[in-house]
């Protein structure tokens, strides 16, 4: 006789997770391997994201400031639910909540109002490793206790934030860092370029539209979603790793820019031999890199929200060095561990694990041997809005 568990439909389902209703997909498989490196070894996102730290720092007056807005608008809520998107592992997101929590309690200590309970949701992908953000939820709250004698709730919420993952007008402020440049898929209908993981200066003009197409689409969807979730009055603070658009051109990127070396450094292993031509035009970054007026007008005609701040910071991949490293080749290798941190998982879907280390090499020689330019083009957008 079977017993009949009523989650046993669900338990059927489990060993294929994947989802292959869409035939690019399966083309660009190596986007489900879409994650940073887990744990906190030495080549993971825990140990290599110093980069990402100071850009939280660049963002710290606008989020403080709307923060603080928030709050005089919402008139002290007894109870706010904050949501951290794109959390990743490690202890980044806790810089952001803890800037947040302490702006919230200190201005209520400075105006005499009743500090809110808070809830805090930490997001990410649900391959992201969140064991390794969890494990610094006690010190983080100790450290809130012991700074201003306050807490918060922690919850993670796995998923997609090209999905619904709140539930209708329950969230106050959303705070998102380097995570919104990462599209839901490869464009569709984009002419693979020769050699190149990303769009180049040679590139045809249709692969240019037919990634702003797909960031347009992504980001749209964000915004609409967001907009269900987000009180009325409620704040997003959001950074970008965004573009200056140069000479006019949308389709120049610096010779020196991330990906330009990572297409540069697979190229070199397709000279010699580890990797096949065929399988470096096949992988392609889901990635896109807004300009200021591509960003507002998505913000625009989507229509739900405000922009408080549109900020311009500069982009710098030297600042995952510790301190200003003396030698090139040293700044090298911690360049290219903040990119492998970062692509790791996705490489290894695509090309296989063997590859990684040499590519690495390549990589740390190639932003040596860049070190005396400077990559232009990029920038960090931080934009702010209020919802409607
Ligand atoms: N905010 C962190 C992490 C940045 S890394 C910091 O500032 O250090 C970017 C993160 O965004 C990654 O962990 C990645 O998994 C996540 N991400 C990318 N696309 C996502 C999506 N569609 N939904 C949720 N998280 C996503």
């Amino acid at each position: 006789s079977t017993i009949n568990l009523m989650g046993s439909r669900f338990v059927d389902t489990i060993p294929s997770l994947s989802c292959d209703d869409d035939k690019s997909d399966d083309e660009y498989a190596f986007v489900r391997a879409l994650r940073m490196s887990g744990g906190d070894g030495a080549n993971s996102y825990s140990a290599n994201s110093l980069l990402q730290r100071r850009v939280l720092s660049m963002a710290r007056p606008v989020l403080v400031r709307n923060t603080e807005d928030m709050m005089m608008n919402l008139d002290f809520p007894g109870y706010i639910k904050v949501a951290e998107l794109g959390c990743s592992s490690g202890q980044n997101s806790f810089v952001a909540i803890s800037e947040i929590i302490n702006t919230v309690n200190l201005l209520c200590q400075q105006l005499n109002k009743n500090p809110p309970e808070i809830d805090c949701c930490l997001n990410d992908l649900p391959e992201n490793d969140f064991n390794t953000t969890f494990k610094f939820v006690p010190f983080f709250n100790n450290e809130l206790m012991i700074t201003n004698k306050s807490s918060c709730f922690v919850y993670g919420a796995p998923g997609s934030f090209y999905a619904r993952l709140f539930s209708r007008n329950s969230l106050h402020f959303v705070h998102s860092c380097y995570a919104l440049h990462f599209l839901s898929k490869v464009p569709e209908k984009h002419v693979n370029d020769k050699g190149s993981v990303y769009i180049t200066s040679s590139s045809p003009q249709s692969t240019y539209k037919a990634y702003l197409n797909q960031f347009q689409k992504d980001f749209t969807l964000f915004l609409r979603l967001r907009s269900e979730e987000i009180v009325s009055n409620g704040r997003m603070v959001l950074t970008f790793i965004g573009r200056n658009t140069l000479n006019s051109d949308p389709l120049y990127r610096d010779c020196c820019h991330f990906w330009t070396l990572l297409s540069k450094s697979l190229r070199d292993l397709v000279f010699e031999g580890h990797v096949s031509e065929s399988k470096l035009d096949e992988f392609n970054m889901p990635f896109y890199d807004p300009n200021e007026q591509e960003l507002e007008e998505v913000i625009r005609n989507e229509g739900s929200f405000e922009i408080n701040d549109l900020e311009k910071h500069v982009f710098d991949l030297g600042l995952s060095n510790n301190n200003n490293e003396e030698d090139d080749y040293e700044a090298g290798y911690n360049e290219a561990n903040c990119i492998r941190a970062v692509t790791e998982p996705m490489l290894v879907a695509h090309f296989g694990e063997d590859i990684i280390d040499i590519l690495f090499d390549r990589y740390a020689h190639h932003v040596a041997n860049h070190a005396s330019c400077r990559n232009k083009t990029s920038v960090t957008l931080v934009v702010s809005l209020t919802r409607k």
